[in-house]
């Protein structure tokens, strides 16, 4: 298995977007995504890993609900958060742009 030693930066030379999709199998690249949201992101890196995601048909799932849809900015923890009739709703901060989930 390959390891992913360098703390699953993508920013590093070594592991580019397109290194990782031909290098890990679809369960490294799940591993890789856990991680990868255990801490603060760009935009940028949330857009190349939305295509690592898709290259691997992985749904993000719970992981989705971390990120602007719009602009790919990670919400910060104490965003604001609105639940009206058991739907959750977040407005980006970023582009104003609002996400609604079901819980
Ligand atoms: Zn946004």
């Amino acid at each position: 298995m390959a390891k992913l030693n360098n703390r699953g930066n993508l920013n590093s030379g070594h592991y580019s977007i397109k290194c990782l999709m031909k290098k890990l199998t679809k369960s490294e690249a799940e591993n890789y995504i856990k991680e990868f949201f255990k801490t603060k992101r760009s935009q940028e890196e949330i857009k190349k890993i939305k295509r690592l995601t898709m290259h691997h048909n992985i749904k993000l799932g719970e992981y989705r609900k971390n990120f602007c849809k719009k602009c790919f900015s990670q919400f910060p923890k104490n965003a604001l958060i609105r639940i009206k009739n058991k739907i959750k709703i977040i407005r980006c901060k970023n582009c104003g742009c609002v996400s609604r989930w079901k819980i």
